[in-house]
């Protein structure tokens, strides 16, 4: 795939987010919100500059840090070599960056609805399947 994240040979086409096998910096850019939603801001700017007849640029990845949720009300947050938290505190950080980014007032409120609700009953919405147990289907 091109660096502007076209197919190659094919200029007209673009591939982004977790399709996209995209490299920012000589390093392969991560199957991540982030990177989908920059891979989205970019991909318009080349629209943007085919139409106005210029050149277009080379995709680069910005990397903002990673956060993860570890179990019930618990998370680890990474920004940065110095700036490292865990527990708590990075599970509300958590929360509210991913509630900040969502794109519309609809989204928000669908996702606060969605998470309070598996929060208060316990439910997971992803399930790892790590092998299989006698028996039965591990899910
Ligand atoms: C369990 C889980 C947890 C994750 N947690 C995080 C996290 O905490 N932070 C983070 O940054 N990333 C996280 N990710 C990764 C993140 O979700 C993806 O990197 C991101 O959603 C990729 O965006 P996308 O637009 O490429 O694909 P998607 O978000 O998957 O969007 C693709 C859309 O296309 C639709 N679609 C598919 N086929 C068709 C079709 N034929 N016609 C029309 N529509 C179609 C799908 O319904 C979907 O809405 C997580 C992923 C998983 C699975």
């Amino acid at each position: 795939m091109s660096a502007d994240l076209s197919i190659e040979g094919h200029p007209e086409v673009f591939v982004i987010g977790d399709l996209a096998a995209a490299q920012s910096d000589g390093k392969v850019v991560p199957g991540v919100a982030p990177a989908a939603t920059q891979g989205g801001q970019h991909v318009a700017s080349c629209i943007d500059a085919d139409l106005a007849g210029t050149s277009r640029s080379m995709f680069r990845y910005k990397d903002k840090g990673s956060m993860a949720t570890i179990g019930r009300s618990k998370a680890v947050a990474y920004l940065g070599p110095k700036l490292q938290f865990g527990g708590y505190f990075a599970w509300l950080v958590w929360w509210v960056v991913h509630i900040m980014t969502l794109i519309d007032f609809r989204s928000k409120a669908s996702a606060m609805a969605n998470w309070g609700w598996q929060y208060l009953t316990g439910q997971r919405v992803a399930r790892l399947i790590t092998g299989r147990s006698s028996g039965h289907t591990n899910v």
